[in-house]
């Protein structure tokens, strides 16, 4: 198995990159942003929960996302290897992510850490927000707040990675092809 954390900012082109890695090595994709959403558009009382914090910018609850990864590494018993979008953002969902692959006797491999620039960020998600219909990305303050709540929260993820060496920087900016080819070189040096 091979199991890896695309990381990075909103913004950073996790959504892109993941589509063509999970094309090209045939990892199963896991983006908890995508699972809310869907709980969200099926109207269950986890997205209708998930939705007051999503829309303000926030993260959702831990024990929250924690439960939907768990049930999804079960659903994919057979498969080759796990692409993590958008999950860890803290350090207690990576110490929980970790205990739920050593129970499937497996373990992260790689995280990718993309780094883009805040007013790149801020001018990508406002003009995704013309075409997605994401709610979170119309508005300029919560633009703002999810990328000052990454900043608070999800880098203890990476300081958490990176004590055990697993941490590769990708540089965020540059042609879709030219940083997927800089994040093809990290996977090919680990798998
Ligand atoms: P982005 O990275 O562009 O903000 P996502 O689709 O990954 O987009 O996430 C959208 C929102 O879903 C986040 O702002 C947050 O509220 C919630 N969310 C997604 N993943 C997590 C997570 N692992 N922990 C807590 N909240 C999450």
């Amino acid at each position: 198995m091979f199991n890896l954390i695309l990381f990075g900012p909103p913004g950073s082109g996790k959504g892109t990159q993941s589509e063509k890695l999970i094309a090209k090595y045939g990892l199963k994709h896991l983006s908890t942003g995508d699972l809310l959403r869907s709980e969200i558009a099926a109207q269950t009382p986890l997205g209708i929960e998930a939705k007051s914090f999503m829309d303000k910018g926030q993260l959702v609850p831990d024990e929250v996302v924690i439960g939907m990864i768990s049930s999804a590494l079960d659903s994919n018993p057979d498969a080759k290897g796990f692409l993590f979008d958008g999950f860890p953002r803290t350090e207690a969902q990576a110490e929980a992510l970790d205990k739920l692959l050593k129970l499937k006797k497996t373990a992260i491999h790689l995280m990718l850490a993309m780094d883009v620039s805040e007013a790149e960020l801020i001018k990508r998600l406002l003009g995704r927000g013309k075409t997605s219909g994401r709610s979170d990305d119309t508005n300029e303050e919560v633009i703002k707040a999810r990328i000052a709540e990454y900043h608070k929260k999800t880098t203890a993820v990476a300081d958490y990675y990176m004590k055990f060496d697993k941490v590769k920087h990708i540089k965020g900016e540059g042609t879709v092809d030219e940083i997927f080819a800089a994040i093809s070189k990290e996977i090919e040096g680990k798998i």
